[in-house]
């Protein structure tokens, strides 16, 4: 079905930007990508009205769209800079991969289930997006596309798998949030040298478990 994104849809993302300017978001141009991209396209139509709430939304297989302050922190916490090569690991509805595609950056995403990466290979093509969409295990990074300028994880970490390190440029940031499988502390690694690394730590998030290798189900994607 053909979506639109009309003046009160616009409206509604206006408002969303001056709330989470209020929680503290201050980058400029997440701001704007916010404000630009309809997240209510990632939603199914019969619930678009949830869109632009400052809340997580189920999608397929149990998963979930993140909360727009949690895109726009994890966002902000990578610095995204155009022409940078960015992972994504857990493309889910597509959204994140549209802010940072948005923003410039040649995405690489995985999602691990395959109900997912079908419908966002679609939707972000009919929007216009070139982005490569993998489906697969992301615990273990895509090292086909490697090394990356930065690596940004979208589910739970119970560690920060030494793949992931491996595949990041120095000078890169990895933000994942990393913890208990339904408590996590939003983390951001500096790799400083191929073998130092700069640890910060940006509070309490939820997100829903990482599968695989290195995640929380060692499943079949
Ligand atoms: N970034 C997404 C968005 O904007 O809709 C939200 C992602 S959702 C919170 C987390 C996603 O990670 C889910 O779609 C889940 O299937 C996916 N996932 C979990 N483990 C994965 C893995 N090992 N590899 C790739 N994707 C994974």
């Amino acid at each position: 079905m053909q979506r639109v994104d009309t003046y009160k849809h616009k409206g509604l993302r206006q408002k969303l930007v001056e709330h989470l300017i209020e929680k503290g978001i201050s980058q400029k141009r997440v701001l704007e990508a916010i404000s630009a991209i309809p997240r209510h396209f990632f939603i199914e139509s019969a619930f678009e009205s949830h869109a632009y709430q400052d809340k997580p939304f189920p999608i397929d297989v149990g998963q979930t769209i993140s909360q727009p302050y949690t895109v726009a922190r994890q966002t902000e916490l990578l610095d995204v800079q155009k022409g940078e090569k960015i992972l994504e690991i857990g493309t889910g509805s597509g959204y994140q991969t549209a802010i940072l595609a948005y923003l410039g950056a040649h995405v690489v995403s995985i999602e691990y289930h395959q109900t997912l990466y079908v419908k966002a290979k679609i939707l972000l093509s009919q929007l216009g997006f070139q982005v490569t969409l993998l489906h697969g295990d992301g615990s273990v990074g895509v090292p086909e596309y490697a090394p990356y300028d930065k690596i940004l994880v979208t589910a739970a970490m119970p560690f920060i798998a030494k793949e992931l390190l491996l595949q990041l440029k120095v000078g890169g940031y990895l933000v994942a949030p990393v913890g208990e499988k339904h408590k996590q502390r939003m983390t951001r690694v500096h790799k400083i040298s191929e073998n130092k690394f700069e640890q910060e730590d940006f509070g309490v998030f939820v997100f829903v478990p990482l599968l695989g290798k290195n995640g929380w189900e060692n499943s079949i994607p």
